[in-house]
Protein backbone atom coordinates (compact mmCIF):
# COMPACT_ATOMS: atom_id res chain seq x y z
CA UNK A 1 0.00 0.00 0.00
CA UNK A 2 0.95 3.46 -0.88
CA UNK A 3 0.02 6.24 1.91
CA UNK A 4 -1.39 9.09 -0.28
CA UNK A 5 -2.07 12.45 1.66
CA UNK A 6 -3.53 10.02 4.42
CA UNK A 7 -5.46 7.61 2.45
CA UNK A 8 -3.95 3.84 1.42
CA UNK A 9 -4.10 3.21 -1.88
CA UNK A 10 -2.87 -0.26 -3.83
CA UNK A 11 -1.68 -0.25 -7.23
CA UNK A 12 -3.54 -3.15 -9.31
CA UNK A 13 -1.80 -6.58 -8.94
CA UNK A 14 -1.56 -7.64 -12.87
CA UNK A 15 -0.70 -10.82 -13.42
CA UNK A 16 1.74 -13.60 -11.65
CA UNK A 17 3.18 -15.50 -15.06
CA UNK A 18 5.19 -17.96 -12.53
CA UNK A 19 1.40 -19.69 -11.35
CA UNK A 20 -0.43 -22.20 -13.92
CA UNK A 21 -3.88 -21.34 -12.82
CA UNK A 22 -3.39 -17.42 -13.64
CA UNK A 23 -1.49 -18.21 -16.61
CA UNK A 24 -4.29 -20.31 -17.85
CA UNK A 25 -7.48 -17.89 -17.01
CA UNK A 26 -5.40 -15.15 -18.93
CA UNK A 27 -4.24 -17.56 -22.29
CA UNK A 28 -8.32 -18.40 -21.91
CA UNK A 29 -9.45 -14.64 -22.04
CA UNK A 30 -6.89 -13.63 -24.29
CA UNK A 31 -7.58 -16.49 -26.97
CA UNK A 32 -11.30 -15.46 -26.19
CA UNK A 33 -11.13 -12.44 -27.41
CA UNK A 34 -10.99 -12.29 -31.53
CA UNK A 35 -10.54 -10.00 -34.16
CA UNK A 36 -11.31 -8.53 -36.39
CA UNK A 37 -11.98 -5.40 -34.53
CA UNK A 38 -13.72 -2.26 -35.21
CA UNK A 39 -13.81 1.56 -34.03
CA UNK A 40 -15.75 4.90 -35.28
CA UNK A 41 -16.08 7.99 -33.50
CA UNK A 42 -17.73 7.98 -30.80
CA UNK A 43 -19.73 11.16 -31.20
CA UNK A 44 -23.46 11.68 -30.39
CA UNK A 45 -25.79 13.09 -33.09
CA UNK A 46 -22.98 12.64 -35.44
CA UNK A 47 -24.49 11.07 -38.48
CA UNK A 48 -21.59 11.50 -41.13
CA UNK A 49 -18.08 10.08 -41.30
CA UNK A 50 -14.34 9.82 -43.05
CA UNK A 51 -12.49 7.07 -44.85
CA UNK A 52 -11.82 3.33 -42.93
CA UNK A 53 -8.72 2.33 -41.88
CA UNK A 54 -7.26 -1.09 -42.20
CA UNK A 55 -5.04 -2.06 -39.60
CA UNK A 56 -2.49 -4.62 -39.80
CA UNK A 57 -0.75 -6.60 -37.25
CA UNK A 58 2.69 -5.10 -37.02
CA UNK A 59 3.83 -8.91 -36.42
CA UNK A 60 2.42 -9.81 -39.23
CA UNK A 61 1.57 -7.25 -41.77
CA UNK A 62 -0.99 -10.02 -43.60
CA UNK A 63 -2.46 -10.30 -40.07
CA UNK A 64 -5.87 -7.92 -40.13
CA UNK A 65 -6.79 -6.93 -37.01
CA UNK A 66 -9.65 -4.47 -37.63
CA UNK A 67 -10.75 -1.40 -39.41
CA UNK A 68 -11.96 2.10 -37.96
CA UNK A 69 -13.94 4.73 -39.21
CA UNK A 70 -12.04 7.98 -39.28
CA UNK A 71 -13.80 11.38 -37.90
CA UNK A 72 -14.83 13.79 -40.84
CA UNK A 73 -14.52 17.77 -40.04
CA UNK A 74 -18.12 17.93 -39.55
CA UNK A 75 -17.59 15.00 -37.27
CA UNK A 76 -15.49 17.33 -35.22
CA UNK A 77 -17.91 20.34 -35.07
CA UNK A 78 -20.33 18.28 -33.42
CA UNK A 79 -17.88 16.67 -30.97
CA UNK A 80 -16.53 20.18 -29.79
CA UNK A 81 -20.27 21.48 -29.67
CA UNK A 82 -21.50 18.53 -27.22
CA UNK A 83 -18.49 19.10 -24.99
CA UNK A 84 -19.13 22.39 -24.60
CA UNK A 85 -22.65 21.96 -23.61
CA UNK A 86 -22.04 19.05 -21.24
CA UNK A 87 -19.35 20.33 -19.04
CA UNK A 88 -20.48 22.81 -16.61
CA UNK A 89 -22.79 19.88 -15.42
CA UNK A 90 -20.30 17.33 -15.30
CA UNK A 91 -18.17 20.20 -13.55
CA UNK A 92 -20.71 20.15 -10.93
CA UNK A 93 -21.25 16.54 -9.88
CA UNK A 94 -19.29 16.00 -6.69
CA UNK A 95 -15.96 15.09 -7.28
CA UNK A 96 -16.83 12.02 -5.00
CA UNK A 97 -19.32 11.00 -8.29
CA UNK A 98 -16.75 11.15 -10.95
CA UNK A 99 -14.13 9.31 -8.55
CA UNK A 100 -16.18 6.40 -8.01
CA UNK A 101 -17.01 6.32 -11.83
CA UNK A 102 -13.29 5.76 -12.71
CA UNK A 103 -12.73 3.59 -9.60
CA UNK A 104 -15.51 1.13 -11.36
CA UNK A 105 -13.47 1.32 -14.89
CA UNK A 106 -10.68 0.09 -13.24
CA UNK A 107 -12.37 -2.63 -11.90
CA UNK A 108 -13.98 -3.66 -15.39
CA UNK A 109 -10.44 -2.85 -16.88
CA UNK A 110 -9.19 -5.92 -14.98
CA UNK A 111 -12.15 -8.35 -15.21
CA UNK A 112 -11.87 -8.00 -18.77
CA UNK A 113 -8.09 -7.60 -18.98
CA UNK A 114 -8.37 -10.86 -22.06
CA UNK A 115 -9.34 -8.20 -24.43
CA UNK A 116 -6.90 -5.58 -23.97
CA UNK A 117 -4.54 -7.23 -23.60
CA UNK A 118 -4.90 -8.95 -26.71
CA UNK A 119 -5.04 -5.79 -28.40
CA UNK A 120 -2.50 -4.32 -27.33
CA UNK A 121 0.14 -7.38 -28.67
CA UNK A 122 -1.79 -7.48 -31.81
CA UNK A 123 -2.74 -4.00 -33.00
CA UNK A 124 0.75 -2.38 -31.08
CA UNK A 125 2.77 -5.79 -30.88
CA UNK A 126 2.93 -5.28 -27.16
CA UNK A 127 5.04 -8.61 -25.60
CA UNK A 128 2.55 -10.45 -23.40
CA UNK A 129 4.04 -8.98 -20.08
CA UNK A 130 4.16 -5.16 -21.44
CA UNK A 131 0.73 -5.95 -22.01
CA UNK A 132 -0.77 -7.27 -18.96
CA UNK A 133 1.65 -3.88 -17.24
CA UNK A 134 0.03 -1.88 -19.64
CA UNK A 135 -3.33 -2.49 -18.00
CA UNK A 136 -2.39 -2.53 -14.73
CA UNK A 137 -1.15 1.17 -15.36
CA UNK A 138 -4.22 1.83 -16.87
CA UNK A 139 -6.06 0.65 -13.78
CA UNK A 140 -3.71 2.56 -11.60
CA UNK A 141 -4.41 6.03 -13.25
CA UNK A 142 -7.95 5.47 -12.62
CA UNK A 143 -7.22 4.76 -8.80
CA UNK A 144 -4.91 6.93 -8.37
CA UNK A 145 -6.50 10.23 -10.18
CA UNK A 146 -10.05 9.20 -8.22
CA UNK A 147 -8.06 9.19 -5.17
CA UNK A 148 -6.34 12.67 -5.71
CA UNK A 149 -9.87 13.53 -6.79
CA UNK A 150 -11.00 12.88 -3.42
CA UNK A 151 -8.50 14.29 -1.57
CA UNK A 152 -8.28 18.11 -3.99
CA UNK A 153 -11.45 18.44 -5.52
CA UNK A 154 -13.82 17.28 -2.96
CA UNK A 155 -13.94 20.00 -0.77
CA UNK A 156 -12.97 23.25 -0.81
CA UNK A 157 -9.61 24.44 1.26
CA UNK A 158 -10.91 26.88 3.87
CA UNK A 159 -8.72 29.96 3.76
CA UNK A 160 -7.63 32.22 6.82
CA UNK A 161 -9.23 35.52 7.19
CA UNK A 162 -10.42 38.18 9.19
CA UNK A 163 -13.18 37.93 11.58
CA UNK A 164 -16.58 37.90 10.05
CA UNK A 165 -15.11 36.69 6.61
CA UNK A 166 -15.12 33.04 5.67
CA UNK A 167 -12.18 32.60 2.42
CA UNK A 168 -12.16 29.13 0.49
CA UNK A 169 -10.45 27.91 -2.26
CA UNK A 170 -12.59 25.23 -5.25
CA UNK A 171 -11.18 23.62 -7.86
CA UNK A 172 -12.93 23.36 -11.16
CA UNK A 173 -12.68 21.60 -14.87
CA UNK A 174 -11.20 24.46 -17.24
CA UNK A 175 -13.93 23.46 -20.10
CA UNK A 176 -13.43 21.33 -22.79
CA UNK A 177 -10.02 19.11 -22.37
CA UNK A 178 -8.30 17.22 -25.84
CA UNK A 179 -6.52 14.42 -25.40
CA UNK A 180 -4.11 13.59 -27.96
CA UNK A 181 -2.61 10.28 -27.13
CA UNK A 182 0.46 7.63 -28.43
CA UNK A 183 0.88 4.42 -30.16
CA UNK A 184 3.56 3.10 -27.62
CA UNK A 185 1.14 3.28 -24.66
CA UNK A 186 -2.03 2.68 -26.28
CA UNK A 187 -4.04 2.15 -23.13
CA UNK A 188 -2.27 3.09 -20.10
CA UNK A 189 -1.40 6.80 -21.61
CA UNK A 190 -4.48 7.38 -23.05
CA UNK A 191 -6.26 5.99 -19.99
CA UNK A 192 -4.18 8.11 -17.73
CA UNK A 193 -4.63 11.31 -19.75
CA UNK A 194 -8.49 11.16 -20.27
CA UNK A 195 -9.47 9.98 -16.37
CA UNK A 196 -7.16 12.63 -15.05
CA UNK A 197 -9.17 15.48 -17.29
CA UNK A 198 -12.58 13.72 -16.34
CA UNK A 199 -12.32 13.50 -13.00
CA UNK A 200 -11.13 17.55 -12.97
CA UNK A 201 -14.23 18.17 -14.09
CA UNK A 202 -13.97 18.43 -17.78
CA UNK A 203 -15.43 17.17 -21.03
CA UNK A 204 -13.16 15.30 -23.18
CA UNK A 205 -12.42 14.78 -26.89
CA UNK A 206 -10.07 12.29 -27.28
CA UNK A 207 -7.81 11.69 -30.14
CA UNK A 208 -5.66 8.83 -30.32
CA UNK A 209 -3.02 7.68 -32.37
CA UNK A 210 -3.75 6.31 -35.21
CA UNK A 211 -1.84 3.46 -34.86
CA UNK A 212 -3.36 2.14 -32.14
CA UNK A 213 -7.23 3.27 -32.36
CA UNK A 214 -9.12 0.36 -31.89
CA UNK A 215 -7.73 -0.70 -28.71
CA UNK A 216 -8.83 3.52 -27.58
CA UNK A 217 -12.18 2.92 -28.67
CA UNK A 218 -12.85 -0.21 -26.50
CA UNK A 219 -11.33 1.70 -23.28
CA UNK A 220 -13.97 4.95 -24.32
CA UNK A 221 -16.54 2.31 -24.48
CA UNK A 222 -15.76 0.58 -20.87
CA UNK A 223 -15.41 4.39 -19.79
CA UNK A 224 -18.84 5.21 -20.99
CA UNK A 225 -20.55 1.71 -19.45
CA UNK A 226 -18.51 3.00 -16.07
CA UNK A 227 -20.57 5.81 -16.38
CA UNK A 228 -18.99 8.78 -18.00
CA UNK A 229 -22.18 10.20 -20.41
CA UNK A 230 -21.49 9.92 -23.84
CA UNK A 231 -21.00 13.25 -24.48
CA UNK A 232 -18.25 14.08 -21.81
CA UNK A 233 -16.33 11.49 -23.40
CA UNK A 234 -16.23 11.58 -27.06
CA UNK A 235 -13.48 9.85 -29.08
CA UNK A 236 -12.44 11.35 -32.24
CA UNK A 237 -10.10 8.74 -34.44
CA UNK A 238 -8.42 10.30 -37.29
CA UNK A 239 -4.76 11.70 -37.79
CA UNK A 240 -2.92 14.69 -36.90
CA UNK A 241 -2.41 16.40 -39.47
CA UNK A 242 -6.61 17.00 -39.87
CA UNK A 243 -8.77 15.68 -36.67
CA UNK A 244 -5.95 16.81 -34.01
CA UNK A 245 -5.31 19.97 -36.29
CA UNK A 246 -8.82 21.19 -36.32
CA UNK A 247 -9.11 20.38 -32.12
CA UNK A 248 -5.57 22.49 -31.57
CA UNK A 249 -6.87 25.50 -33.31
CA UNK A 250 -10.57 25.31 -31.91
CA UNK A 251 -11.14 28.70 -29.42
CA UNK A 252 -13.36 26.09 -27.51
CA UNK A 253 -10.80 24.32 -26.52
CA UNK A 254 -9.35 24.99 -22.91
CA UNK A 255 -6.76 22.35 -22.55
CA UNK A 256 -4.33 19.95 -24.05
CA UNK A 257 -3.00 16.89 -22.81
CA UNK A 258 -0.09 15.59 -25.54
CA UNK A 259 2.45 12.63 -25.06
CA UNK A 260 4.26 12.11 -28.39
CA UNK A 261 6.96 13.89 -30.06
CA UNK A 262 8.53 17.34 -29.54
CA UNK A 263 7.96 18.34 -32.82
CA UNK A 264 4.52 17.73 -32.55
CA UNK A 265 4.20 19.18 -29.04
CA UNK A 266 5.46 22.64 -30.37
CA UNK A 267 2.94 22.63 -33.16
CA UNK A 268 0.05 22.76 -31.10
CA UNK A 269 2.00 24.83 -28.79
CA UNK A 270 2.06 27.20 -31.98
CA UNK A 271 -1.80 26.93 -32.82
CA UNK A 272 -2.94 27.23 -29.44
CA UNK A 273 -0.91 30.34 -29.08
CA UNK A 274 -2.72 31.79 -32.55
CA UNK A 275 -6.35 31.45 -31.56
CA UNK A 276 -8.11 34.19 -30.16
CA UNK A 277 -9.21 32.66 -27.33
CA UNK A 278 -8.53 32.13 -23.46
CA UNK A 279 -5.15 30.62 -23.45
CA UNK A 280 -5.30 27.03 -22.81
CA UNK A 281 -3.22 24.74 -20.90
CA UNK A 282 -0.91 22.24 -22.50
CA UNK A 283 0.60 18.97 -20.33
CA UNK A 284 3.04 17.69 -23.04
CA UNK A 285 5.31 15.01 -22.45
CA UNK A 286 7.84 14.44 -25.15
CA UNK A 287 11.28 12.67 -25.83
CA UNK A 288 14.29 12.11 -24.53
CA UNK A 289 17.73 11.43 -25.35
CA UNK A 290 18.55 9.23 -22.25
CA UNK A 291 21.55 8.28 -21.07
CA UNK A 292 23.09 5.99 -17.91
CA UNK A 293 26.04 6.71 -16.52
CA UNK A 294 28.41 3.65 -15.63
CA UNK A 295 31.19 4.03 -13.36
CA UNK A 296 33.74 1.52 -12.68
CA UNK A 297 32.21 0.70 -9.47
CA UNK A 298 29.19 -0.70 -11.39
CA UNK A 299 28.46 -4.40 -11.26
CA UNK A 300 29.05 -5.62 -14.94
CA UNK A 301 26.37 -8.38 -14.30
CA UNK A 302 23.90 -5.80 -13.02
CA UNK A 303 24.64 -2.84 -15.46
CA UNK A 304 24.60 -5.43 -18.86
CA UNK A 305 21.08 -6.45 -17.41
CA UNK A 306 19.31 -3.06 -16.52
CA UNK A 307 20.94 -2.11 -20.24
CA UNK A 308 19.06 -4.39 -22.12
CA UNK A 309 15.79 -4.00 -20.29
CA UNK A 310 16.21 -0.26 -20.41
CA UNK A 311 17.41 -0.31 -24.20
CA UNK A 312 15.62 -3.09 -25.57
CA UNK A 313 12.51 -3.68 -23.48
CA UNK A 314 9.08 -2.43 -25.44
CA UNK A 315 11.66 -2.92 -28.74
CA UNK A 316 12.77 0.52 -27.29
CA UNK A 317 9.65 2.39 -27.82
CA UNK A 318 9.40 4.14 -24.44
CA UNK A 319 10.31 7.68 -24.27
CA UNK A 320 11.81 6.68 -20.91
CA UNK A 321 14.52 3.95 -22.87
CA UNK A 322 18.25 4.35 -22.51
CA UNK A 323 19.37 5.62 -25.83
CA UNK A 324 22.99 6.37 -24.47
CA UNK A 325 25.50 4.21 -21.52
CA UNK A 326 28.21 6.18 -21.12
CA UNK A 327 30.95 3.67 -19.15
CA UNK A 328 34.00 4.45 -17.37
CA UNK A 329 37.15 3.08 -19.28
CA UNK A 330 38.37 0.49 -16.76
CA UNK A 331 35.17 -1.50 -17.34
CA UNK A 332 34.30 -0.84 -21.03
CA UNK A 333 35.91 -3.94 -22.29
CA UNK A 334 34.33 -6.43 -20.21
CA UNK A 335 30.89 -4.56 -20.11
CA UNK A 336 30.80 -4.60 -24.12
CA UNK A 337 31.66 -8.19 -24.26
CA UNK A 338 29.08 -9.05 -21.78
CA UNK A 339 26.41 -6.50 -23.71
CA UNK A 340 27.45 -8.45 -26.87
CA UNK A 341 27.01 -12.07 -25.05
CA UNK A 342 23.75 -10.86 -23.54
CA UNK A 343 21.86 -9.36 -26.51
CA UNK A 344 22.48 -12.93 -28.19
CA UNK A 345 20.23 -14.35 -25.68
CA UNK A 346 17.62 -12.08 -26.76
CA UNK A 347 14.48 -13.48 -28.41
CA UNK A 348 12.89 -11.50 -31.32
CA UNK A 349 9.77 -12.73 -33.00
CA UNK A 350 5.71 -12.87 -32.49
CA UNK A 351 4.39 -11.22 -29.63
CA UNK A 352 2.19 -13.24 -28.84
CA UNK A 353 4.36 -15.79 -27.91
CA UNK A 354 5.69 -15.72 -24.14
CA UNK A 355 9.09 -16.54 -24.99
CA UNK A 356 9.34 -13.63 -26.71
CA UNK A 357 11.38 -10.48 -25.16
CA UNK A 358 11.27 -8.29 -28.27
CA UNK A 359 8.10 -7.64 -30.85
CA UNK A 360 7.99 -5.50 -33.62
CA UNK A 361 8.46 -1.85 -33.92
CA UNK A 362 4.87 -0.25 -34.59
CA UNK A 363 4.84 0.60 -38.10
CA UNK A 364 7.00 0.27 -41.77
CA UNK A 365 7.84 4.13 -41.25
CA UNK A 366 9.37 3.36 -37.99
CA UNK A 367 11.52 0.76 -39.86
CA UNK A 368 12.36 2.92 -42.67
CA UNK A 369 13.57 5.94 -40.07
CA UNK A 370 15.48 3.18 -37.98
CA UNK A 371 16.93 1.59 -40.87
CA UNK A 372 18.20 5.35 -42.34
CA UNK A 373 19.96 5.83 -38.63
CA UNK A 374 21.86 2.04 -39.20
CA UNK A 375 22.99 3.85 -42.36
CA UNK A 376 24.08 7.04 -40.95
CA UNK A 377 25.87 4.95 -38.14
CA UNK A 378 27.68 2.68 -40.62
CA UNK A 379 29.62 5.85 -41.11
CA UNK A 380 29.95 7.36 -37.60
CA UNK A 381 29.77 3.63 -35.33
CA UNK A 382 31.41 0.58 -34.11
CA UNK A 383 29.03 -1.96 -34.54
CA UNK A 384 29.31 -3.80 -31.41
CA UNK A 385 26.07 -6.38 -31.86
CA UNK A 386 23.36 -6.94 -34.38
CA UNK A 387 20.55 -9.52 -33.05
CA UNK A 388 20.14 -12.02 -35.37
CA UNK A 389 15.89 -12.15 -36.65
CA UNK A 390 14.31 -15.14 -37.08
CA UNK A 391 12.89 -15.80 -41.02
CA UNK A 392 9.29 -15.37 -39.70
CA UNK A 393 10.33 -11.38 -38.83
CA UNK A 394 10.04 -10.88 -42.83
CA UNK A 395 6.37 -11.06 -42.58
CA UNK A 396 6.14 -8.14 -39.89
CA UNK A 397 7.95 -4.78 -39.28
CA UNK A 398 10.69 -5.78 -37.10
CA UNK A 399 14.24 -4.29 -36.46
CA UNK A 400 17.02 -6.15 -35.11
CA UNK A 401 18.05 -4.48 -31.75
CA UNK A 402 21.54 -3.56 -31.99
CA UNK A 403 24.30 -1.84 -30.60
CA UNK A 404 27.24 0.59 -31.40
CA UNK A 405 29.65 2.31 -29.67
CA UNK A 406 30.49 6.07 -31.13
CA UNK A 407 33.10 8.44 -29.94
CA UNK A 408 30.29 11.53 -28.69
CA UNK A 409 27.12 12.05 -28.27
CA UNK A 410 27.44 14.78 -31.04
CA UNK A 411 26.93 12.20 -33.36
CA UNK A 412 23.23 11.52 -32.14
CA UNK A 413 21.21 14.38 -33.62
CA UNK A 414 17.66 13.07 -32.26
CA UNK A 415 16.06 10.76 -30.31
CA UNK A 416 16.22 7.46 -31.81
CA UNK A 417 12.95 5.84 -30.93
CA UNK A 418 13.65 1.58 -31.26
CA UNK A 419 16.04 -1.10 -30.12
CA UNK A 420 19.11 0.81 -30.05
CA UNK A 421 21.66 1.43 -27.82
CA UNK A 422 24.62 3.59 -28.17
CA UNK A 423 28.00 3.31 -25.69
CA UNK A 424 30.53 6.04 -25.34
CA UNK A 425 33.70 5.73 -23.13
CA UNK A 426 34.71 7.97 -20.54
CA UNK A 427 38.02 8.65 -18.41
CA UNK A 428 37.60 9.41 -14.44
CA UNK A 429 38.99 12.98 -15.16
CA UNK A 430 36.01 13.43 -18.01
CA UNK A 431 32.25 13.28 -15.92
CA UNK A 432 31.64 16.33 -15.74
CA UNK A 433 32.26 16.90 -18.96
CA UNK A 434 29.50 14.23 -20.11
CA UNK A 435 26.69 15.90 -17.34
CA UNK A 436 27.40 18.78 -19.90
CA UNK A 437 26.75 16.62 -22.64
CA UNK A 438 23.55 15.14 -21.72
CA UNK A 439 22.49 18.62 -20.58
CA UNK A 440 23.33 20.36 -23.84
CA UNK A 441 21.28 17.74 -25.66
CA UNK A 442 18.37 19.95 -24.17
CA UNK A 443 16.11 16.66 -22.78
CA UNK A 444 15.43 15.95 -19.40
CA UNK A 445 13.13 13.05 -19.13
CA UNK A 446 15.27 9.57 -17.90
CA UNK A 447 18.50 9.23 -15.78
CA UNK A 448 20.19 5.75 -15.18
CA UNK A 449 22.98 5.77 -12.86
CA UNK A 450 25.32 2.73 -12.33
CA UNK A 451 27.79 3.00 -9.03
CA UNK A 452 28.28 2.05 -5.80
CA UNK A 453 29.72 5.08 -4.68
CA UNK A 454 26.98 7.28 -3.17
CA UNK A 455 29.17 10.68 -3.52
CA UNK A 456 29.26 9.97 -7.45
CA UNK A 457 25.51 9.50 -7.50
CA UNK A 458 24.65 12.35 -5.81
CA UNK A 459 27.33 14.32 -7.70
CA UNK A 460 25.83 13.55 -10.70
CA UNK A 461 22.15 13.53 -9.88
CA UNK A 462 22.41 16.88 -8.31
CA UNK A 463 23.85 17.85 -11.89
CA UNK A 464 21.61 16.33 -14.64
CA UNK A 465 18.44 17.78 -15.78
CA UNK A 466 16.20 14.82 -15.79
CA UNK A 467 12.57 14.29 -14.45
CA UNK A 468 13.29 10.76 -13.39
CA UNK A 469 16.68 9.22 -12.10
CA UNK A 470 16.78 5.81 -11.35
CA UNK A 471 19.78 4.02 -9.76
CA UNK A 472 21.59 0.59 -9.63
CA UNK A 473 18.59 -0.30 -11.73
CA UNK A 474 16.68 -0.13 -14.94
CA UNK A 475 15.53 3.60 -15.77
CA UNK A 476 12.13 2.11 -17.42
CA UNK A 477 8.58 1.25 -16.20
CA UNK A 478 7.70 4.21 -13.71
CA UNK A 479 4.79 3.26 -11.55
CA UNK A 480 1.84 5.14 -10.96
CA UNK A 481 2.53 7.02 -7.69
CA UNK A 482 5.56 5.09 -7.04
CA UNK A 483 7.85 7.61 -9.57
CA UNK A 484 5.30 10.11 -10.76
CA UNK A 485 6.78 9.90 -14.39
CA UNK A 486 7.88 13.77 -16.59
CA UNK A 487 10.46 15.07 -17.83
CA UNK A 488 11.70 18.78 -18.30
CA UNK A 489 13.27 20.97 -21.32
CA UNK A 490 12.80 19.51 -24.66
CA UNK A 491 11.14 16.63 -22.43
CA UNK A 492 8.12 18.55 -22.00
CA UNK A 493 5.93 20.99 -19.69
CA UNK A 494 4.93 18.27 -16.55
CA UNK A 495 3.60 18.07 -14.02
CA UNK A 496 4.44 14.53 -13.93
CA UNK A 497 1.43 11.77 -14.97
CA UNK A 498 0.99 9.34 -11.68
CA UNK A 499 2.07 12.24 -9.33
CA UNK A 500 0.13 14.35 -6.95
CA UNK A 501 0.42 17.58 -8.57
CA UNK A 502 -1.10 15.97 -12.28
CA UNK A 503 -4.91 17.29 -11.68
CA UNK A 504 -4.04 20.30 -11.11
CA UNK A 505 -2.90 21.64 -14.45
CA UNK A 506 -6.50 20.47 -15.63
CA UNK A 507 -8.00 22.50 -13.07
CA UNK A 508 -8.96 26.35 -12.73
CA UNK A 509 -9.07 28.13 -9.36
CA UNK A 510 -11.78 30.20 -8.04
CA UNK A 511 -12.13 31.73 -4.59
CA UNK A 512 -15.10 32.66 -2.77
CA UNK A 513 -15.34 35.06 0.27
CA UNK A 514 -18.41 35.89 2.26
CA UNK A 515 -18.62 38.68 4.78
CA UNK A 516 -20.65 36.84 7.18
N1 LIG B 1 6.03 5.66 -18.31
C1 LIG B 1 6.81 4.86 -19.22
C2 LIG B 1 8.03 4.31 -18.57
O1 LIG B 1 8.34 4.72 -17.46
C3 LIG B 1 7.20 5.61 -20.46
C4 LIG B 1 6.08 6.38 -21.08
C5 LIG B 1 6.33 6.77 -22.51
O2 LIG B 1 7.11 6.16 -23.23
O3 LIG B 1 5.66 7.74 -22.91
O4 LIG B 1 8.69 3.51 -19.13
Amino acid sequence: PVALYGELRKNSMGVNLANDNELKALADAVNAARAPWSAAPLVPGASSGGPTVQVADPAKRSRTVGSWQAADAATVERALANAVAAQPQWDRLPAASRAAILEHAADLLEQRRGEFIALAVREAGKTIPAAIAEVREAADFCRYYAAMARKLFAHPEQLPGPTGESNQLFLNGRGVFVCISPWNFPLAIFMGQVTAALVAGNSVIAKPAEQTTLIAYQATKLLREAGVPEAVLQLLPGDGATVGAALTRDPRVAGVAFTGSTETAWAINRALAARNAPIAALIAETGGQNALIADSSALPEQLVKDAIASAFDSAGQRCSAARVLFVQDDIADKVIAMLAGAMDELKVGDPGLLSTDIGPVIDADACSVLAAHAERMRGEAKLIKEVALPAECAEGTFFAPRAYEIPSLDVLKREVFGPVLHVIRWKASELDRVIDAINATGYGLTLGIHSRIDATVEHIQKRVRAGNCYVNRNQIGAVVGVQPFGGEGLSGTGPKAGGPHYLLRFATERTLTINT
